[in-house]
């Protein structure tokens, strides 16, 4: 059994000009794989690193070219994603364990793969490294990769935001923390698709949450609303205390675990009431 450790750099919408749109479809297109694959006793075994080709976000997000350093000309040289996906999952073989820093890596891995119809990838055998991090430091907030790397003094020798860089520190951080506990290597497609059903279920109840008066508490009507993803927004009018409420509801996760979060709030608006 190997460990791949794996971090990925993506592209994302920017409105360059009016009438530009993002495809709800795919929020990060990958433009980078970096891997380094390692045995047992975590010896580095070889790597994997390539540039890929956007095909919905083809020009360079000026927020994420600054972060990576990778333009738009360089991404266009890139492999396309089917040819790159096809060579990492030969490179990654059949029985290996994927490891990222956080899960944001693993699910635009897989969001990829489904968008670009490349479903060979499993997904079954899985470590967070940042979260075997956060046991291994007793922490409860999701630490950044230069700091856990500042934390257990890790020698900075290149950049951040490289995917191949990134996925060295990380591999710097699992040596220094995993314990070889089997309990570490979780099923992630399988918890991710509970997920998913949960958040599906909580979708289908989101508007059906009451409106109440931020200020009196009683239930009011509606009288505006429209639902946004995973978000919820509905308008109405406090007759009692003479003001306008804005309710939010949201599907949060809190250590695994999905819930609906409400809020209501005085509603200013810029009119001035006679
Ligand atoms: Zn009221």
């Amino acid at each position: 059994m190997n460990y791949i450790v794996f971090d990925l750099e993506f592209n994302m919408f920017f409105k360059f000009k009016e009438g530009d749109l993002a495809n709800p479809e795919l929020k990060n297109e990958i433009i980078q794989i970096g891997a380094v694959k390692l045995n047992e006793e975590l010896e580095t075994i070889s790597n994997f690193d390539l540039i890929i080709k956007p095909v919905i976000y083809r020009r360079m997000n000026p927020y994420v070219k600054r972060k990576t350093n990778i333009n738009t000309s360089r991404v266009a040289q890139g492999t396309p994603f089917v040819k790159a996906i096809e060579s990492f999952h030969s490179w990654v073989g059949d029985d290996s364990v994927l490891c990222s820093w956080g899960l944001d890596d693993i699910l635009a891995l897989r969001d990829n793969c489904l968008f670009f119809g490349f479903d060979a990838l499993s997904f079954d055998k899985f470590i967070n490294i940042q979260q075997l991090y956060m046991k291994f430091g007793n922490l409860s907030k999701q630490p950044s990769l230069e700091s856990a790397v500042e934390v257990l003094e890790i020698e900075v020798s290149t950049p951040f935001h490289d995917a191949l860089s990134d996925a060295f520190y990380t591999v710097d951080i699992f040596r220094k923390v995993y314990d070889f506990s089997s309990d570490a290597i979780m099923n992630w497609e399988k918890a991710q698709k509970e997920n998913e059903i949960k958040i599906e279920a909580l979708k289908q109840l989101i508007d059906k949450a009451a409106i109440r008066c931020p200020q009196c508490d009683r239930i009011i009507q509606k009288n505006g609303e429209f639902t946004k993803t995973k978000k919820y927004f509905a308008f109405g009018f406090c007759t009692e205390c003479n003001i306008q409420i804005r309710h939010i509801s949201r599907i949060t996760q809190k250590s695994g675990e999905y819930s609906i979060v409400s809020n209501n709030a005085i509603y200013v608006t810029s009119k001035v009431s006679e």
